[in-house]
């Protein structure tokens, strides 16, 4: 199959078969800006009905950029990669002092945006802007390899860096946008990682590994890797309606610069009976978290804040948090 063919049956599919997803509606740079990042590392289903959230609390780019850390790490909760978050701001306020709030089209000043790589810059590009702008996501990784036989890990970036030109050289022209989506749309929904749909494929007569019968075996299988225990206690310090929260620094391993409960060890607490404990991922860290209720012994740590109880769910953002204090409850 030609270059052109396969690009016509793939953005017929595409047009006749796409998910209806709530950033499908709006091609606004500021919006499918949001979804791109919110959909690094994290699923469709877990995406909308927070980007649907965020939207309604920063409806505009000014609206963000005008946003405390805070307001923000609060409406990210439950996303998980809170430096995403923190790029996001920093990145809208870099908008409005550079480009005069307006979302830059160009790929230099695209780039130049805390947080946004040459994968988020040519979904913007291209989506926002119909620029013919490729990307390579994971998708699009595991697409390739099959469809042209192409053998790599889909985390070697190595590999990625191999299909970028494949990538430019197949973006179409005239419709950018829908073609990159609909590379996403098939490795989400039909190419997917285990067991594809190739009787529904629309390019399974170009498709080498479904000649070959490789589908199960392209991309290469990754190499695993151990996941990392970690061992942490968490104190629950109450004192007249207020908890104490501490904010985790930047040289933490884990959660950086979010609020967090205390650690044991971080503060000086006698700890008390045991609340809960529950075990949790955090990229490939195995944690296990137990919660004690203590008292304080002697002074609040540097960076730690009483917060009423009722207000304590506005700090804890991740999901950890949220895990503990439900099976605490
Ligand atoms: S034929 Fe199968 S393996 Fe090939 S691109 Fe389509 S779904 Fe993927």
């Amino acid at each position: 199959m030609s270059d052109a063919r396969l690009r016509a049956a793939l953005l017929s599919w595409y047009r006749a078969s796409k998910r209806d997803l709530p950033w499908r509606k709006n091609a606004d740079p500021y919006r499918v800006w949001i979804s791109e990042i919110m959909l690094q590392q994290t699923t469709v289903a877990a995406v909308t009905p927070k980007y649907e959230a965020f939207l309604r609390r920063f409806p505009t780019l000014a609206a963000l950029a005008a946003a405390d850390e805070d307001e923000v790490l609060a409406a990210w909760a439950g996303l998980g990669y809170y430096s995403r978050a923190r790029n996001l701001l920093r990145a809208a306020r870099a908008v409005v002092a550079e480009h005069g709030g307006r979302f830059p089209s160009e790929e230099d000043a695209v780039l130049a945006l805390p947080g946004i790589g040459r994968y988020t810059a040519g979904a913007i590009r291209s989506i926002a802007f119909g620029e013919p702008a490729p990307l390579v996501d994971g998708n699009v990784i595991r697409v390739f390899s099959r469809l042209f036989g192409l053998k790599g890990r889909a985390k070697d970036p190595a590999f990625a860096k191999t299909l970028w030109p494949l990538a430019e050289r197949l973006v179409d022209r005239a419709s950018p946008g829908d073609w990159n989506q609909a590379l996403m749309e098939l490795g989400a929904t039909v190419c997917t990682p285990e067991s594809p749909s190739c009787g529904a494929c629309p390019v399974a007569k170009s498709c080498v590994a479904f000649a070959k019968d490789l589908q199960e075996k392209l991309p290469l299988p990754e190499e695993r890797r151990a996941p990392v225990p970690v061992k942490w206690t968490c104190l629950w310090i109450e004192r007249d309606g207020e908890v104490l929260l501490w904010k985790r620094s930047e040289k933490e391993r884990l959660l950086k610069n979010l609020w967090g409960l205390p650690e044991a060890g971080r503060v000086d607490a006698r700890p008390g009976r045991t609340l809960a404990t529950v075990s949790h991922s955090i990229t490939h860290h195995a944690l296990t978290v137990t919660l004690k209720e203590a008292s304080l012994a002697g002074k609040a740590p540097a960076g730690a804040k009483w917060v009423p109880r009722e207000d304590v769910g506005n700090y804890l953002v991740s999901s950890l948090w949220l895990k503990l204090l439900r099976a605490s409850a």
